[in-house]
């Protein structure tokens, strides 16, 4: 079908990927964007499955830090992520692509149960996929939740999208002598104590053996060149 590099990739984006401009919640026009990057991607010939975050509405430390209790917080921040998942679908229907949300919190009035063979099948019939509502448990991130359903869907690339263009040794924002990795290991992120993701989605990669890149989306066209196989950003393998 495709000479792509990958065939089925799970794109990870966070939740103020799609703040844009704003301070707050969803910029029509950065969703719109977004959501046009991934249907080329599918046209091109991927498979690909999306998890969106949620820190563009709430996330469940914050929410804790402010006095609530912290798994009514989490609760809230899967919540944000279904409402994100929704209306990613929207712009992705609206471009003409064929869209699903999963939620691994059941609300099955306004989303589908997530159910891993029905998103494989999902999958092979040209369907987007956004996994909604994280790990359905309180205490973990969407970055958990993007390696867990990567790995169940059998992606061969977790794709993670940053405001930064990769992993650097110290952050670019404070050191201009900060030097890209083009590609780590998954020990030498954990021998230089490298910020890629949080603890537990990187266990999950690393136990699996499945590969992560770390990229920079708010460059338009990047997403479609990673699947064609450019090395763009940087890769973590084993
Ligand atoms: N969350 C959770 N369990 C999960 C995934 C997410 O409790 O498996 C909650 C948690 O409160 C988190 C919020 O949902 O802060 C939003 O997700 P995340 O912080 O990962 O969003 P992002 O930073 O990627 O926008």
């Amino acid at each position: 079908m495709s000479a792509l590099a990958h065939r089925r990739v799970l794109l990870k984006l966070s939740g103020e990927a799609l703040m844009g401009d704003e301070d707050y919640g969803i910029d029509p026009k950065m969703i719109g964007r977004l959501a046009r990057e991934v249907i080329e991607a599918q046209q091109a010939g991927a498979e690909v499955a999306l998890v969106i975050g949620g820190g563009n509405i709430f996330r469940g430390a914050g929410l804790a830090a402010s006095g609530m209790e912290r798994v009514t917080g989490d609760h809230m921040g899967m919540l944000a992520t279904v409402i994100n998942a929704l209306a990613m679908q929207d712009a992705l229907e609206k471009l003409g692509g064929k869209a699903r949300v999963m939620s691994a919190l059941k609300i099955n009035d306004v989303c589908e149960d997530y159910i891993r063979r029905r998103a494989i099948r999902h999958l092979e019939k040209g369907r987007l996929v956004i996994f909604a509502a994280g790990t359905g448990n309180p205490f973990f991130t969407t970055d958990s939740g993007a390696a867990l359903r990567a790995i169940e869907i059998g992606a061969d690339l977790l794709l993670k999208a940053t405001k930064v263009d990769g992993v650097y040794d110290k952050d670019p924002k404070k050191h201009p002598d900060a030097v890209r990795y083009d590609t780590l290991t998954y020990d030498q992120v954990i021998q230089r104590d490298l910020q890629v993701m949080d603890t537990a989605a990187f266990a999950l990669c690393r136990d699996s053996g499945l590969p992560l890149r770390i990229f920079d989306m708010s460059q338009p066209g990047m997403l479609l060149r990673i699947l064609q196989g450019e090395h763009i950003g940087t890769l973590v393998s084993g």
